[in-house]
């Protein structure tokens, strides 16, 4: 009677356990498409990040090159009131402006041109970010078609085995059908579990003398006193 039972359980654990690893195969088909969604979104994140500072780095840019236009201007209005004055020492103290504004100007020419270079390194950047995002969405939407069929063909599947499935567990006595399923969610799956050599292969522990002695004789449902499975022997040949 237990023993029917018990063969009962594993052949349903069996087909649970088909349907389990079904359910991870699609789970870990749209784990892995999510994964690969979330480096593209970041690296979108990235180019769009860059992209605000290469606005500010081009807004000083131009700040500078507005004052060297104005400087420019000053300089050659200097050293049109150059040829016109009248004393040595507004001359000297107009020559020593227009070395000064000469030197700043240059300065900021050099920073004008240094904006540019990091400017276009921006560019540069965002561009290959923006292209890489692009091929890898491709790519990621031709696997997504392929996850969707996996997962289509892995669903059919589950269906068959659901049907032989309602027909084993119709076969179980209620009460151990209840108790199965606790066990199956709580216990990775395997509710059900054989004992070798007086070791529960569940969790590994040893099941006292006197219960491992009932389990042999096997007239009696037994649960592991450890991981709480049910227990059912199984010699050491069979391993
Ligand atoms: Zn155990």
């Amino acid at each position: 009677m237990v023993k029917k039972e018990l063969g009962k359980l594993l052949e349903l654990q069996d087909i649970d356990l088909r349907i389990r690893r079904l359910d991870e195969e699609i789970a870990k088909g749209y784990g892995d498409l999510d994964q690969r969604q979330a480096v593209i979104d970041a690296r979108r994140e990235e180019a769009v990040d860059l992209a605000e500072r290469l606005e500010v780095v081009e807004k000083e840019k131009k700040d500078v090159e507005q004052e060297l236009e104005e400087e420019t201007i000053r300089f050659k209005d200097r050293q049109v009131k150059l040829m016109n004055v009248q004393t040595n020492r507004e001359y000297q103290s107009l020559l020593k402006e227009i070395e000064g504004t000469k030197a700043a100007n240059k300065q900021r020419e050099e920073e004008i041109l240094r904006y540019t270079e990091i400017g276009e390194a921006m560019v540069a950047k965002i561009e290959l970010l923006n292209t890489t995002s692009d091929e890898e969405e491709k790519l990621l939407l031709a696997e997504k078609a392929k996850v969707a069929a996996l997962a289509k063909e892995l669903d059919k599947q589950k269906k068959e085995i659901d049907k032989a499935r309602s027909e084993k567990a119709d076969k179980v006595s209620p009460a151990i059908y209840k108790r199965y399923e606790q066990l199956r969610d709580r216990r990775n799956g395997m509710a059900i579990v054989g004992v070798t050599n007086g070791v529960c292969q569940g969790c590994y522990m040893n099941i006292p003398a006197q219960q491992y002695n009932e389990v042999l004789r096997g007239d009696q449902l037994h649960s592991c006193p450890t991981c709480q499975r049910m227990m059912y022997n199984k010699p050491e040949e069979e391993e």
